[in-house]
């Protein structure tokens, strides 16, 4: 049993510990492959509960793991024996319209965060898939169906609330902008979740949207050669009010399929993708023009249905990718571990790409094209096989894919700083040693504070 009162401090918010009725629920992450048991899980209300969260597990010498949406590829948000410290009820969004800012609470959940800007019309650029937590999305980057035209999630942060260590066993809450604590809020814009603190809100600007086109365009598998290398090149040469993907699924799915969001007419977008429709014969092809909330239900869709328990690698295309690299892909996707297996790729440019490497943590700004390898399945004897079929892809597209999305981490990355972070690494584990000297914030793959010389 827990003692709430061990130590000075005492837990507060709604507590959750092994033989509570909703322990089960209150541990499991989205990814059902990660399967840990926390000492405790704190379900803060207010941000005072994430400080005494902080204070106690330092005071009782139990180690910390931070959650909002649960979507870590990895369950870097839980661990056995650990205290978690899930924001994901402190879900307040207030939109000023006037200043066209918006302060969201970093429990919120992006259904969440679109539904309620949606009244306002307005949006910020964030992912697709509705479960996925802004805290995780924003702290490692943010990509989406708007970044060619807004940037990723991070490039719209104007301000963080954070509770950050202070002290031998303290905590305290500090607010990072372009002002206060500015090297802490250029770490927040990419270096990752869980390495600083916890960030309580973000404030971000936000833009208005109305009606926006959508397309979908489905080939057969056999033409996911020509289909992809005539997506590659053309996705990046359009408008950037454009932002696409293209998934490839297996051979015995037997499709590929690609999609998009043009902030512009249908007919303007029915006319942009005609070389995609020139690169084979489509089976399926969808144009048509729908209120953004629509468009984000749609392509919420496309994650809906899989399979719980997954591995997901990631990394970039810095060019095309050549006509082997293609190969390389059409030959795993004939072989997979079953039919779940599939590839996902966005483009990116734009926006994105204007910002430079070192002005936020994010540094793979001038890559071309996010790629995803995932497999799913569903009982645990066919783990090993989907997990080394994901890896030995991986491994097969080196040469053709440069380093990975921190919000895509991998475990069996080994260089993973050099992956994630590139030349800011050094720069993080600077802030990291300001901020956090004594390593609270720690998990497989965080961020080290630098040694003092
Ligand atoms: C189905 C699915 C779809 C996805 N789609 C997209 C997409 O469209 N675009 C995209 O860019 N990414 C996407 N991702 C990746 C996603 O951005 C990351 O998984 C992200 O880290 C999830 O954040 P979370 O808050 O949901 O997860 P969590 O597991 O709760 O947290 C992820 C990481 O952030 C830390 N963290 C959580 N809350 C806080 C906090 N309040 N303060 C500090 N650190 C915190 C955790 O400790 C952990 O290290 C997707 C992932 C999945 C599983």
């Amino acid at each position: 049993m827990i003692n709430k009162k061990q130590g000075l401090t005492r837990l507060t918010g709604r507590i959750v510990v092994p033989g509570d009725p909703d322990y089960n629920q209150a541990r499991m992450e989205f990814n059902k492959r990660i399967s840990k048991f926390p000492r405790v899980i704190v379900f803060c209300k207010r941000t005072q509960d994430v400080v005494n969260a902080v204070k106690w597990a330092r005071e009782n010498r139990v180690p910390i793991r931070v959650r909002s949406g649960r979507h870590s590829y990895e369950g870097f948000s839980v661990m056995n024996g650990a205290i978690v410290i899930d924001v994901s009820q402190m879900n307040r969004i207030r939109i000023d319209s006037k200043q066209k800012l918006a302060k969201i609470q970093t429990g919120n959940q992006l259904q969440r965060v679109y539904r309620t800007l949606w009244q306002k019309r307005v949006t910020i650029p964030a992912g697709t898939a509705p479960d996925v937590g802004i805290a995780g999305l924003t702290l490692g980057g943010g990509i989406g169906l708007l970044s060619r035209k807004y940037g990723l999630t991070l490039d719209n942060l104007k301000e963080v609330e954070m509770v950050v260590p202070h002290g031998r066993f303290g905590a305290k809450i500090i607010r990072c902008n372009a002002r206060e604590h500015a090297d802490l809020f250029w770490a927040c814009r990419g270096g990752g979740g869980g390495n600083f603190g916890v960030a309580t809100s973000f404030t971000f600007k936000v833009h208005p949207i109305s009606t926006v086109a959508i397309y979908s365009i489905t080939w057969k598998w056999k033409d996911l050669e020509k289909v992809f290398n005539v997506w590659q090149k053309w996705a990046l040469s359009v408008d950037n009010r454009l932002t696409s993907t293209i998934q490839m699924f297996s051979k015995q799915v037997g499709t590929v399929e690609s999609t998009g969001q043009f902030l512009g007419s249908a007919s303007e977008l029915r006319r942009m993708i005609q070389p995609l429709l020139r690169a084979s014969t489509p089976l399926k092809v969808r144009v048509k023009t729908v209120p953004f909330i629509e468009a984000t239900k749609f392509f919420a869709q496309i994650d809906i249905g899989l399979l719980p328990k997954f591995k997901v690698t990631g990394g970039y295309a810095y060019r095309a990718v050549p006509k082997e690299g293609i190969r390389t892909i059409k030959r795993f996707l004939a072989n997979p571990p079953n039919k779940h297996a599939n590839v996902e790729c966005q483009s990116l440019g734009g926006a994105v790409a204007r910002v430079s490497p070192t002005a936020t943590a994010y540094v793979h700004r001038h890559a071309k094209v996010i790629f995803e390898l995932s497999a799913r399945w569903r009982l645990n004897q066919e783990q090993k096989r989907n997990i080394t079929w994901v890896e030995s892809f991986r491994r097969a597209m080196t040469p053709f894919l440069i380093g990975d999305y921190v919000n895509f981490p991998d475990l069996e990355f080994k260089n993973w700083p050099r992956a994630y972070y590139r030349n800011n690494f050094n720069r993080l584990t600077k802030i990291k040693r300001k901020y956090d000297p004594l390593n609270v914030f720690h998990f497989q793959q965080s961020i080290p504070p630098a040694k003092n010389r």
